[in-house]
């Protein structure tokens, strides 16, 4: 098992691709892409394949630990222009 696809089973991770695991001192950083090609506005049920604009930096959560090191979740995100909401993530 690649371990990609091990840290994404560990974490539970759905509807992602895991690209990168960086083990530092401490801390693990797990760089995500996002696998779904429609864009669902989080306020209602609008969907689209048409992306906004993709932001220029990551953006980090924190996930729970495993052993040690802190864990973080990096993912650059998509925005779309939803016809009531307007632009969102
Ligand atoms: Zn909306």
């Amino acid at each position: 098992m690649r371990a990609t696809s091990l840290v994404k089973q560990m974490l539970g991770l759905r509807s992602v691709t895991v690209v990168e695991v960086l083990v530092r001192p401490h801390e693990l950083l797990v760089k995500l892409r996002l696998t779904r090609s429609r864009l669902v506005c989080p306020k209602c049920s609008y969907t689209t394949r048409s992306c906004y604009d993709t932001r220029t930096l990551d953006s980090r959560w924190r996930h729970l630990d495993i052993g040690t090191h802190q864990t973080w979740l990096s993912c650059q995100l998509r925005r779309l222009r939803c016809p009531t909401h307007g632009v969102i993530t």
